[in-house]
């Protein structure tokens, strides 16, 4: 075709692998929602428009090229094209390179792996991959686009691996991107205006811009003499002809008749453009005047999140102005955790125009899971990032926004169901909240839950512990731990729950900087069982007795902290321990273990806390332990006896692995344990001389094994 030759010369891309890859999958898979292409494609449209509004805020000349924002669409049946139109940004030519096929996307990969989970096709959106959904419904794609910075370009692309890239000196568009779709055979129908229609009410109907579908209409057009014989020859000689056809108009026989000498008249096909998405902004509206199911269908602002579990829509008058609605998604963003670019998160508008996605200072990073719109009264259209950062008025509005969303998620508890989906998805967020946001703590803890030793396979609330507590119990307890089985059968719960006291598990890494803040529910403090100092309540008797063992084991503590040195901070007599003969719990201030084992599995932590935070560990010793008594006398008879050296470390160490700790040297402790072995089994060697002839001090050292040899150093 002459035009073509008038092109650039043709450049040609592959796509980047994996996106190939997505490509073919789109289009081999067996899929029957292919309708989600159309809601990609606008909301792809949508974005771009915000793109050139607001650059037009603070640069209004970038709107010469064409001031009408709109997407249209033009469905052709005699070519088999859907074309979409919009005059957004457009792309320049590095951008369609980049942007539709040569950049890699971290959610190419993902959606590829949650579809082989199971996970739907039309969630492709939220992995940043929408624009190849067009491949679900068409054989061949050619995006033609504009941007102000570049000339006019075309990309074409029929899957297979690559696509092409070139000038286009065709008719301009102006500003903005064409996206022409010629549709495979079988999928026909979305030509078809009523399925248009029905597509873009039922996904896109809260864009922001006109969505205008060009339709095809009738009209009478009355016919001159003339045109009416050549009509009445054309008529004549293909009846089956699809032409116009002339046809009797009028209701009576009487004025029929009229017509019928005086004029003929025409029934004609013209086109004309039809808006689609007349409806207002929902949150503009009157929270009062929506109904429920009303606004349930219709806050979903970008369609492409799918479903949500709750909503809010409120707003605010007196010294500030502004109305908002909210509402929580049903899923987690894949990409929640990971990127630090969130999109379509809280959408500000001022005064009905859009200003910006994923507005920063509008709501604190533990709620970026919230949707929804916010439109004030009061900011000032121009209103830039920069300034967003001190503004009082938006602060005010931050304010609001959370402590709605609070009420939101109070109002989520009343449904048992729907609650735990929501805490499933986002209880970290909660957590992380607890940690960062100090207002709102208290409120926060109320939505926590967790398994406890009394919770069966429900997780509980922090109130259902407070409503089981004993009459003398003050404190909640807690063990923070890798794994629910773990801390139940930990050494530390064994007294706690002994006595009747509710344990809670918290298992999740975060839940350790829940409880750095979180120090008290209800007026009760939360102690965690593996630190220093943990007093359950106790009768006189077992006060007595407490006191009795501690002057009883005074000599043996010592003892123990003289060989221990600086592993551990102190030594002391347990009331928490029944089973075991002993455990190291950590000072109030230093990481528990749990902490501990996190830290050590962050590869960019600042290792200049690992040591102070780290370091501090008790050593308590079980009074009623066998091995503990007898460890005792042994010390007594002879402070400086070998083999109570030898225990106390093998002990040491072992409490430290039983007490969820890791060791530096876990082969030295191996190697310890095997000579234990033999010595159990009677096995007489130069190593096991060791353990029972203390006197043999330096025929030891002298053997230049290299096990005795790292035991001197741990024991020194
Ligand atoms: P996402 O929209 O999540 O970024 P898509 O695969 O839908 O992912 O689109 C990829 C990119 O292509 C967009 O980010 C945008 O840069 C560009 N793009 C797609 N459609 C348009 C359009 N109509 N106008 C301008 N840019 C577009
Ligand atoms: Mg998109």
């Amino acid at each position: 075709m002459p035009e073509e030759v008038q092109n650039g010369e043709v450049e040609t891309f592959a796509f980047q692998a994996e996106i190939a890859q997505l490509m073919s999958l789109i289009i081999n898979t067996f899929y029957s929602n292919k309708e989600i292409f159309l809601r990609e494609l606008i909301s792809n449209s949508s974005d771009a428009l915000d793109k050139i509004r607001y650059q037009s805020l603070t640069n209004p000349s970038c709107l010469d090229s064409g001031k009408d924002l709109y997407i249209k669409i033009i469905p052709n049946k005699n070519d088999g094209t859907l074309t979409i139109i919009d005059t957004g940004i457009g792309m320049t030519k590095a951008d369609l390179v980049n942007n539709l096929g040569t950049i890699a996307k971290s959610g190419t990969k993902a959606f590829m792996e949650a579809l082989q989970a199971g996970a739907d096709i039309s969630m492709i959106g939220q992995f940043g991959v929408g624009f190849y959904s067009a491949y679900l419904v068409a054989d061949r794609v050619t995006v033609v686009s504009k941007n102000n910075d570049d000339e006019q370009y075309i990309w074409e692309s029929s899957a297979g691996g690559s696509f092409t890239v070139r000038t286009d000196l065709g008719e301009p568009l102006g500003r903005g991107t064409k996206i022409v779709l010629h549709i495979k055979e079988d999928q026909s129908e979305f030509l078809e205006e009523h399925k248009i229609k029905e597509i873009v009410k039922k996904h896109s109907q809260f864009i922001g811009y006109p969505i205008k579908l060009l339709v095809e209409k009738e009209r009478e057009k009355e016919l001159s003499e003339d045109e009416a014989e050549e009509e009445k020859k054309d008529e004549e000689a293909s009846e089956e002809s699809d032409k116009p056809k002339i046809e009797d108009v009028g209701e009576d026989e009487e004025e029929d008749k009229e017509k019928k000498k005086k004029k003929k008249t025409i029934k004609e096909k013209y086109t004309e453009d039809e808006e689609l998405n007349k409806t207002k902004p929902i949150w503009t509206r009157n929270a009062d005047d929506i109904s429920q199911e009303n606004m349930v269908n219709s806050t979903n602002l970008d369609q492409r999140l799918g479903d949500h579990l709750a909503v809010k829509h409120f707003s605010v008058e007196g010294q500030l102005e502004f109305r908002a609605l909210l509402f929580v998604p049903r899923r987690v963003p894949f990409d929640l955790f990971e990127n630090k670019k969130r999109k379509n998160n809280i959408k500000l508008y001022v005064r009905r125009v859009f200003i910006m996605d994923n507005c920063e200072e509008l709501i604190p990073e533990y709620l970026n899971f919230i949707k929804g719109v916010v439109d004030s009264e009061d900011l000032p259209l121009n209103i830039s990032r920069e300034m967003l950062q001190q503004n009082k008025i938006l602060k005010v509005i931050r304010k609001n926004l959370v402590k709605k969303c609070m009420e939101l998620f109070d109002e989520l508890t009343e449904d048992k169901e729907n609650f735990k989906k929501f805490y499933e998805q986002f209880s970290k967020n909660l957590k992380l909240g607890i940690h960062e946001d100090s207002a709102n703590r208290s409120k926060l803890a109320e939505f926590l839950r967790y398994h406890t030793s009394a919770s069966g396979d429900e997780a509980c609330s922090l109130k259902d512990y407070v409503s089981r507590m004993k009459q003398n119990q003050k404190s909640i307890y807690y063990l923070t731990g890798e794994s629910k089985e773990q801390v139940a059968n930990s050494v530390f719960v064994e007294r706690v729950k002994k006595r009747g006291f509710e344990v809670v598990y918290m298992t999740e890494p975060i839940d350790e900087y829940v409880v750095q803040q979180l120090k008290e529910y209800d007026g009760k403090t939360l102690v965690s069982v593996t630190k220093e100092g943990l007093e359950l309540p106790e009768d006189e008797e077992e006060k007595k007795k407490r006191e009795e063992d501690k002057a009883k084991f005074e000599g043996l503590c010592k003892v123990i902290k003289s060989i221990l040195d600086n592993k551990v901070e102190k030594v002391v007599v347990s009331n928490r321990l029944v089973e075991s003969p002993c455990c190291i719990v950590t000072s109030q201030y230093g990481w528990t273990a749990n902490m501990e084992r996190i830290m050590k599995a962050q590869a960019l932590r600042d290792t200049s806390t690992m040591g102070y935070m780290s370091a501090k560990k008790h050593l308590e010793i079980n009074p009623d332990h066998p091995i503990v008594e007898n460890l005792r006398q042994k010390a007594e008879a002879d402070k400086n006896d070998k083999a109570v050296k030898d225990l106390v470390i093998l002990l040491f160490e072992t409490a430290l692995l039983s007490s969820g700790f890791t060791l530096d040297e876990p082969q030295v402790h191996a190697s310890r344990i095997y000579r234990m072995i033999k010595l159990g089994l009677g096995i007489d060697e130069e190593e096991s001389m060791v353990v029972e002839e203390p006197s043999a001090d330096a025929p030891a050292a002298e053997a230049g094994d290299s096990e005795d040899a790292s035991r001197m150093e741990e024991v020194d």
